[in-house]
């Protein structure tokens, strides 16, 4: 079987091509056949596309910009053409899987799209602006380019959508919340992979564990996990809320916002700006939304990237100390994304603030590029792990499971 996925970003469009043979899923993901990533955030009017094969066949071309379904037509006809050719043509394609990231209240599952799927993401395009459109055109280039084969939507707040109602809605008149306003969670395709994998490292059954997984990437979340299930996460309404994150500020007190508007004359849009995308570690730093960039600047003496990395540790260790109550105690802490899976900093001085807990982290294989593996020593209370997130393998898997 032949699985296509497609994940959308802002400004970018990233997808990949699965095969599977056979009656039952592999444990490890198998190299997908093609990959392709295209983004338009560096070079304005113009998409850098950036296609490999499982056979080390590469197309890098800068092309001008159109839409994003046009991007994806491009995209999907290197799959059947050109050097980066694997299939002999769009009929190959038996399913295509996307990450939808809002899911609302209704989608906890993956499923397969309808048009009332189609109708439910549009609706929910007001709760995730960016992202949700972005689904639906993908969704909609699918259809023009493959016809009508069989797509599956997996949601990013599927996981999260069995959240206690105490751990879900805002303490605000119960009206908004009966209007949609209340705690959704985000990265729940990266949490529930990863507490799976962790399961399986640790050779545990996933019900009997108590597991907190730290999602650290551009943007940060956590999830504690309990019988399988998410049942406290630090995202909230929309990917703002929680902990610090590369451009976006994470928690911080409304009075700010209406002191902005009443006095400084901020709009929405222009406070929505600045959360998003000039926050968090860029913000405070001024130098970089990236880790690398953060540690690069400390080791230059840079006082302002030192305090904006202090911040990140302070609000990181903070969030999972809030998460302990709910688990009543903890099986393994897990690290994964772009900087939970590469800054031997990050999770030093994270574990460090919780010794108390009895985590000892083994500061040699800390530091030795870990990835899926255990980092902490023998006789550490909690066992902490660093694993690769590998949402697109999800949501091929939950693909394979609907067909
Ligand atoms: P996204 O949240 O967009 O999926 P990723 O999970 O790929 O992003 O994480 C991207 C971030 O990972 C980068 O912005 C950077 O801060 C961080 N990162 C990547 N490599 C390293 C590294 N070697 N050391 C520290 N941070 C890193």
């Amino acid at each position: 079987m032949k699985i296509l996925v497609l994940n959308a970003g802002s400004s970018s469009q990233k997808s990949c091509l699965y095969e599977l043979s056979g009656e039952t899923l592999p444990e490890e993901s198998p190299p997908p056949l093609w990959e392709a990533k295209v983004d338009w955030s560096h070079h304005q009017g113009f998409a850098e596309f950036e296609v490999k094969t499982h056979r080390g066949a590469q197309w890098v071309e800068k092309v001008k910009k159109s839409d994003r379904a046009q991007v994806i037509a491009q995209m999907l006809d290197s799959l059947w053409s050109g050097s980066t050719q694997v299939i002999a043509g769009p009929e190959s394609v038996d399913i295509v899987g996307h990450r939808v990231v809002h899911g609302g209240q209704d989608y906890r599952e993956s499923t397969i799209v309808t048009e009332e799927v189609k109708s439910a993401i549009a609706q929910l395009a007001p709760f995730a602006p960016v992202h949700n459109p972005a689904n639906l055109e993908g969704i909609e280039a699918i259809e023009k380019v493959l016809g009508n084969v069989t797509q599956v939507a997996v949601f990013d707040t599927a996981f999260h959508a069995h959240l206690p109602l105490a751990a879900a809605v805002y303490p605000v008149p119960y009206e908004w919340f009966e209007q949609g306003i209340r705690r959704y969670g985000f990265h729940g395709i990266s949490h529930e992979y990863c507490a799976q994998r962790a399961a399986r490292l640790l050779q545990k059954d996933l019900q009997s564990l108590r597991l907190i997984t730290c999602h650290l990437g551009n943007g940060c979340s956590l999830a504690a996990i309990a019988n399988g299930r998410s049942i406290a996460t630090t995202m909230g309404f929309t990917p703002l809320e929680g902990l610090m994150m590369g451009s976006r500020c994470g928690s911080i007190d409304p009075s700010i916002l209406i002191h902005l508007m009443r006095h400084h004359r901020y709009t929405p849009d222009r406070l929505d700006e600045v959360l998003n995308k000039e926050s968090g570690l860029q913000g405070v730093s001024g130098v970089s939304a990236d880790m690398r960039g953060i540690r690069e600047a400390i080791a230059q003496g840079n006082q302002r990237a030192q305090l904006a990395f202090d911040i990140y540790i302070h609000r990181l260790q903070s969030a999972i100390a809030s998460l302990l109550p709910s688990l009543g105690g903890l099986d393994a802490l897990v690290f994964t994304a772009g900087v939970g899976e590469n800054s031997p900093e990050v999770r030093d001085r994270a574990c460090a603030g919780l010794g108390f807990l009895g985590v000892q982290l083994d500061a040699q294989t800390n530091q030795n590029s870990p990835k899926n593996c255990e980092i902490s020593t023998p006789d550490s209370a909690v066992r902490v792990l660093v694993i690769h997130t590998e949402e697109d393998w999800a949501i091929a898997k939950a693909c394979w499971q609907l067909k």
